[in-house]
């Protein structure tokens, strides 16, 4: 494990691991010889020449540090990081705008979703501009101006006191040696085989700067499973990437797994959607937190489950069940077949499957 790490230069990296903590983790991890786990933190996007700050352009690390709340913020991008963040400041009290290049907020999510989660912002006093190209964002004395062109071609300029750029992040593979290995990279991110090996032998990668990997925790824990699992010669069962739950901590909270509804048609399948609202769940009555809904998308053949797309209350504990379904092959009628417990805001998930049949309950 050593004579890897020294011969990728992580040792000589300046933020990097010390011999001294590499040969600790080497004892550590003496069960699995010679093998080395690579995981790097991307970084983070900017906008041109416009340098992170620790008050005015913020990144999502800067904005963990701010002293105070800002009085407003514009917020460039509508991905998980940059619809959270609105969401927790527009909550303490800043004057949020969202300013969004594609057509719509949370962009890989599924369209209904996205239309739901504009909708709520905006009921909120959250301000949304879909469709807009940032041209240029300028410091000031008073905070920062940015500048853009609407959905509808004309230039917009907007002031605020501080600016979140959360417009995606970039693999962190320079300079640490990969180009003395047979690593091979795909557009800066590390291509492994589905036991997150390299090219190289004895080096495997997990996390972010997997080629293809969703950027997520989760996912990046379950690969690193795979890979010692591999390394230790015991049996490793590959990542099913179609299967990986996303959750969006704003408020209302978003989640999903699997395809949206137009990715199912795009993929060719003769899909039945089913829907259920939060109206129409008790539990949700009882929190006070009845926007949002539970949609299916099925196969109409054989009722395969091909996503399931949530935004409402607690939907990020909800999706769990639908992975697990996923997973065990379940269909739409397995779920209309499980008694769900009363009264939980899980019971949305049997009535969208109800729906795909036109059958809901609660509606
Ligand atoms: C604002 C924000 C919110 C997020 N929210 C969620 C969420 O709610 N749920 C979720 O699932 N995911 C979330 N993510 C994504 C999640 O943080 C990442 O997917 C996860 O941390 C990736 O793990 P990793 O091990 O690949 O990288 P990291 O967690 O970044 O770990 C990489 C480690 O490698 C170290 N390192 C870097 N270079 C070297 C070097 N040369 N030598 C030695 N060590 C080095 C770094 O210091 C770091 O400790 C969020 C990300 C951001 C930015």
């Amino acid at each position: 494990m050593l004579c890897r790490v020294e011969q990728l230069g992580i040792v000589n990296y300046s933020d990097g691991l010390k011999l001294q903590q590499a040969r600790v983790a080497a004892r550590k991890a003496g069960s699995i010889p010679d093998t080395l786990l690579l995981l790097e933190h991307p970084h983070v996007y900017t906008l041109g020449r416009n340098e992170p700050d620790s008050k005015t352009i913020l990144t999502n690390k800067e904005i963990l540090n701010l002293q105070e709340i800002p009085k407003s913020m514009i917020v460039i991008g509508s991905g998980a990081v940059g619809v959270e963040f609105a969401s927790i400041f527009h909550r303490f009290g800043t004057e949020v705008t969202i300013i969004e290049m594609l057509p719509r907020v949370v962009p890989l999510e599924d369209e209904e979703i996205s239309a739901e989660l504009e909708k709520a912002f905006k009921k909120q006093g959250i301000k949304v501009s879909t469709g807009a190209k940032v041209q240029k964002v300028t410091k000031g004395a008073k905070g920062v101006s940015v500048e853009f062109t609407d959905a509808q071609g004309k230039t917009q300029k907007l002031d605020a006191e501080t600016c979140l750029v959360a417009v995606g992040r970039d693999p962190n593979t320079q300079n640490i040696g990969l180009e003395k290995t047979r690593v091979k990279l795909e557009r800066g991110f590390v291509k492994v085989d589905p036991y997150m090996r390299t090219d190289e032998p004895g080096v495997y990668a997990i996390g972010d700067l997997v080629a293809g990997s969703p950027l997520l925790a989760h996912v990046g824990s379950m690969e690193g499973i795979v890979a010692v699992t591999h390394a230790a010669g015991k049996p490793a069962e590959p990542i099913n990437y179609h299967q990986v739950p996303n959750c969006t901590y704003c408020e209302p909270e978003v989640s999903s797994v699997g395809l949206t509804e137009r990715q199912a048609r795009e993929n060719g399948h003769n899909v039945k959607v089913g829907k259920f609202p939060f109206a129409g769940n008790s539990k949700a009555a009882i929190l006070g937190s009845q926007a949002g809904f539970v949609k299916i998308v099925s196969d109409e053949r054989y009722g395969e489950i091909l996503g399931v797309h949530m935004i409402g209350p607690r939907v990020t504990e909800m999706i769990a069940e639908a992975v697990t379904v996923m997973r065990l092959e379940g269909t739409v009628e397995d779920l209309e077949h499980t008694i769900h417990p009363h009264p939980t805001l899980t019971e949305a998930v049997p009535e969208a499957a109800h729906a795909v049949f036109g059958r809901a309950i609660h509606i």
